[in-house]
């Protein structure tokens, strides 16, 4: 048995789960979760982290391994990238969790990677790209049954490929980032040009009206650009799309029109909507 968590910006959410390495099959037997408390500062987060791991933990036996997938780039069990959270970089969050935890193995990665290794668990394919759509963009990179971190386990930023030539300031400094045609806070810019006032982006993924569903085709046309660059460059068996905004009313079919004309590669590359939907970080995690 093993235990998954996924740590993010609000919300902790761990599983205890019954997996073996190498194995296709992986059955979920216990799940909880608690709210992050990030803005209460480093010795909170790691409390509540403790406490969802022990709400999971089997009664008569030591979990095998604990997994954390973390917003930011966990590296060498220690944090960076994770200032929304009041994180420091290079935070031991490994030291401080082995203190609780002393006679288990405890593995870290980004959550986007752990989402990319859980969903190639389900579709089984040897080069899977993950994207979430969410607060912002991310993406994980399976090439050949593996995971690909880069040199600094940092690798698969799309949110930050540019699509839009002196387009949108994005919070990495460029202009015209996926991660503002393509997120949240896109989508209720489309919406508030459109109709001329605000609504939170979970309303208008409904697409309950003409201005909602005129948002969701502006963010449709950009996510069918940035999945074409991506299909051309990786030319890989499948896209996997998850996070929260994956859920958004017709979005994949706009997906998968973006990448039809990606005509460069010669064919079609299977587009699909997360198996594990919001569970997969955490199911990934145990696959560290
Ligand atoms: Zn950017």
């Amino acid at each position: 048995m093993k235990i998954g968590v996924d740590l993010g910006g609000s919300k902790i959410l761990s599983i205890l789960a019954d997996y073996s390495d190498g194995s296709k099959k992986i059955r979920v037997l216990k799940q909880f979760q608690c709210e992050t408390e990030a803005d209460k500062g480093e010795t909170k987060v790691v409390e509540n982290i403790v406490k969802a791991i022990k709400a999971v933990m089997p009664e008569h036996e030591s979990p095998e391994m604990i997994g954390i997938a973390s917003a930011g780039n966990p590296y060498n069990g220690r944090m960076y990238g994770m200032n929304n959270f009041n994180i420091r970089d290079g935070f031991a969050l490994e030291a401080k969790l082995k203190k609780f935890f002393p006679n288990i193995t405890i593995k870290m990665d980004n959550d986007v990677n752990c989402f990319a290794l859980a969903e190639h668990l389900h579709f089984q394919k040897p080069n899977l790209i993950g994207i979430t759509l969410g607060t912002g963009v991310g993406g994980g990179i399976i090439i050949n049954h593996k995971l690909y971190g880069g040199t600094r386990n940092s690798a698969g930023e799309f949110g930050h490929m540019v699509i839009v030539a002196d387009g949108e300031k994005c919070t990495c400094e460029r202009k015209g980032c996926f991660e503002e045609y393509c997120s949240a806070r896109a989508l209720e810019r489309y919406y508030l040009k459109l109709a001329g006032g605000k609504k939170p982006a979970a309303e208008i993924t409904l697409g309950k009206n003409a201005n909602s569903k005129k948002a969701i085709a502006e963010f449709g046309k950009y996510l069918g650009i940035a999945l074409a660059n991506i299909a051309n460059i990786f030319d890989p068996d499948i896209i996997v799309i998850g996070g929260g905004l994956s859920n958004i009313r017709g979005l994949m079919q706009y997906a998968r029109d973006g990448v039809k004309d990606a005509k460069f590669l010669g064919r079609k590359v299977r587009i699909e909507k997360s198996f594990f939907g919001s569970i997969s970080p955490a199911i990934g995690a145990i696959m560290l």
